[in-house]
């Protein structure tokens, strides 16, 4: 079993207008964008990532908006729902203003004895806000003031069949995670000493498999420390017959991918360098950050790009 995986690192989805996206986030959801930066396999299309002040590994929501992309459908084989912490307390608050902002999907749940408000981002994106005892400081805005803002990531929470849900079950506990309890067809799993971001639900169904576009997660990224730490990752994948990519370099992470039983991508991201590697924290998320290998595109890219007004 694996001991260098701390949580979820980042959660990388779908969207279509990247204006809308950058809106949702920065303004309804009072997130900090930390970066504005392009697709790097494909850089006619952003990378927007929002979180907290210095986009903690662990709070990071990232998008890939593709103009006019037709939403995606929900099924099995998908992270179905990307749930974030606020402090106990703060769910009336935010219930009262996402209604304001006429957010769809609002519904109050209780899951293993949190309470959750469900609701849907721009592209029916599943998301919910789940009340938990969490001392990471967020990023606070003058609408979305610090006693109620989002601290980071809770869990992610997948949808399987009965049999995927048992492999990737194994998976998991292989990765490091521990079994907790369940609640109807929800078995939650967590890293013991992990980072605040270290659930993952596993929620079986018999729906039709997903089919991606817009609203849908393309990954989902645990962090590992150092490059170290994912080269052991790697490895110990590998020989338990995993096909994992080479070492990526994300310029703000070092990457690796491998799908699921069940075909949820999984990704294993380095909480080395950081997104103020090419920003300092105070300017996170301003200009269009272009990686080395696609700065000769930047005049067509920043003509061709979706303007995104802040
Ligand atoms: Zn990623």
């Amino acid at each position: 079993m694996l001991n260098q995986i701390n949580g979820l690192h980042h959660v990388t989805s779908l969207a279509s207008g990247a204006q809308e996206n950058n809106a949702f986030f920065t303004k309804a959801l009072g997130l900090r964008r930390v970066k504005k930066t392009v697709n790097f396999d494909a850089p006619d299309v952003y990378h927007l990532y929002y979180g907290d002040e210095q986009g903690t590994p662990g709070t990071v929501m990232t998008y890939f908006p593709f103009p006019n992309a037709r939403r995606g459908r929900a099924g099995t084989g998908e992270v179905a729902t990307t749930a974030f912490t606020v402090p106990n307390g703060a769910l009336p608050f935010w219930e009262k203003r996402l209604a304001e902002l006429k957010v769809s999907g609002l519904e109050r749940t209780t899951r293993l004895g949190e309470n959750r408000l469900m609701f849907r981002g721009p592209d029916g994106d599943g998301f919910a806000l789940v009340e938990a005892q969490d001392d990471r400081t967020p990023w606070a805005t003058d609408d979305v003031p610090e006693d109620v803002a989002i601290r980071g990531f809770h869990s992610a929470d997948m949808r399987l069949t009965q049999r995927d849900a048992e492999a990737s079950a194994e998976l998991l506990r292989f990765m490091g995670y521990e079994k907790d309890d369940s609640q109807g067809s929800t078995t939650r799993f967590h890293v013991p000493g992990g980072n605040e971001a270290n659930v993952i639900d596993l929620t079986t169904t018999d729906a039709p498999h997903a089919d991606q576009g817009a609203g849908s997660v393309h990954h989902i990224a645990f962090s590992v420390d150092n490059r170290e730490k994912q080269l052991e990752v790697r490895k110990a994948l590998m020989d338990t017959g995993y096909q994992v990519t080479p070492v990526i370099d994300r310029d703000y992470f070092w990457a690796i991918y491998f799908r699921t039983p069940g075909g949820v991508l999984f990704e294993v991201a380095t909480n080395e360098p950081g997104f103020d590697r090419d920003e300092d924290t105070a300017h996170l998320g301003e200009a269009l950050k272009l990686p080395s290998q696609h700065e000769h595109l930047r005049a067509k890219l920043e003509q061709m790009l979706e303007p995104i007004k802040d």
